[in-house]
């Protein structure tokens, strides 16, 4: 193990620098684990005023798939640390900057390149490292799908390649449903691409969520995180998941085969489907990942606190678990940028062990995620409930200035 990381905080002429590309609320929470490591701060996103831009050093707006603004603001930053947030990103930018000028990049050029795109995570995981996975195949045409569709059968989803939290996603019940849901997908995915996957529908039992941290100390995993879905976006969150031991090491094997493959320093969120004793593989994150956020008041080190210190080539030590707790997502629908939180003090007075984090995001424009109701409590059960009773005491309201 090296001791080698050095901060320089507060320079005029360079102190650390992390640029984060997407400042939303797990950004948030990054730039301020960052920042009380002395680390400065510049987060970025395509509009003005989002959530981490609040809490950091300076910020900048801009398309982050446009190359050549991207590599502008780096060679303006100079950061010591690239971060990405969000998957919009021109990632084949990033990997020739790490090619070429030795950018580093959280966790690494290729875990960020693989990881945007569906195709290339998938084989990787599949055909590279015979990892588990659902049946599946890619296609570019409604005739090719037709032609393969009996590798996975009925029902299956078909999602873009280039998507993420069920975006495009759609289930089909026969041969009727391609069609519409090819259109759908081409629609829907990141850069309109008209590539899918179309994978075999699992009957899971469970999904969860393997926060895995590669550190200079090593692999280091969370309690497994239990969720619930709707829509492809998660609603609630529970940790630990109880899981045989068995299974847990199985997860804990595919975990690190696929983050070991990926390389760098920094947590990821792996995703993986529990049928019985058998786990499948399903993607990850490389990066904090939404349902992780119950690690707020979870544990010592949350996935934010994890995630600074692998980056900065820091030792996690110890990650220890306070026991039952969960998360649940406040979602509001509306339209406007004038927005009021209220029922704040009900919502804590029902729950003396909750916590509550608002991500101050400055407008809505149809359903958006805009904070997160912590809980701990006796049993995941309960930890759940009272996670659902704070969420349910705030209210919000939309309206246009
Ligand atoms: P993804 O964007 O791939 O994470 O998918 C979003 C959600 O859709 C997952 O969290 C699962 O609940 C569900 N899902 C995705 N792939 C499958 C599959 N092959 N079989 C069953 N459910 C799936």
């Amino acid at each position: 193990m090296s001791s080698s990381t050095e901060i320089t905080t507060a320079q005029k002429s360079h102190s650390t620098t992390a640029l984060l590309l997407g400042s939303g609320e797990l950004g948030k929470e990054v730039a301020i684990e960052l920042m009380r490591l002395g680390v400065k701060v510049v987060a970025c996103d395509r509009y003005d005023n989002a959530p981490a831009m609040q809490v950091s050093s300076e910020h900048a707006v801009l398309d982050m798939k446009d190359k050549t603004a991207l590599t502008a603001l780096i060679h303006q930053v100079q950061p010591d640390f690239v971060i990405p947030e969000i998957e919009a990103i021109a990632t084949d930018t990033l990997l020739e900057l790490e090619e070429k000028e030795g950018l580093k990049v959280i966790p690494s050029a290729k875990a960020v390149n693989f990881t945007m795109n569906r195709e290339a995570i998938r084989t990787l995981a599949a055909k590279e490292l015979d990892l588990p996975t659902s049946p599946y195949f890619f296609a570019s045409s409604v005739k090719e799908i037709h032609e393969q569709i009996s590798k996975v059968g009925f029902p299956c989803i078909m999602k873009p390649v280039m998507s993420s939290s069920g975006k495009g996603q759609s289930t089909l019940k026969s041969e009727d449903d391609i069609e519409k849901a090819f259109e759908y997908a081409c629609t829907e995915g990141r850069g309109h691409e008209s590539r899918v996957i179309v994978e075999g529908f699992v009957k899971f039992d469970r999904e969860i969520t393997l926060l895995t941290v590669s550190a200079i100390d090593g692999i280091h995993f969370c309690e497994p995180i239990g969720h619930r879905q709707e829509n492809g976006d998660y609603r609630e969150s529970w940790q630990p998941e109880p899981l045989e031991d068995e299974v847990l090491i199985e997860c804990k094997r595919i975990s690190s085969r696929v983050v070991k493959a990926l390389g760098g320093f920094g947590i990821f969120g792996v995703e993986l489907f529990i049928c019985g004793k058998s786990v499948i593989f399903s993607e990850l994150s490389p990066r904090p990942h939404d349902t992780g956020m119950v690690t707020l008041i979870s544990q010592n080190l949350s996935e934010f606190a994890l995630h600074a210190r692998a980056l900065l080539g820091l030792p996690i030590g110890e990650i220890k678990n306070f026991g039952p707790a969960a998360s649940a997502a406040i979602l509001v629908k509306g339209h406007g940028n004038k927005l009021c939180y209220q029922g704040l003090s009900e919502a804590l007075a029902t729950c003396p062990n909750g916590s509550l984090r608002i991500f101050g995001k400055p407008e809505v424009n149809g359903e958006r995620r805009m904070g997160v109701a912590l809980a701990l409590g006796d049993t995941i059960q309960d930890a759940t409930q009272k996670a659902c009773q704070i969420r349910d005491s705030i209210k919000i309201t939309v309206e246009e200035e």
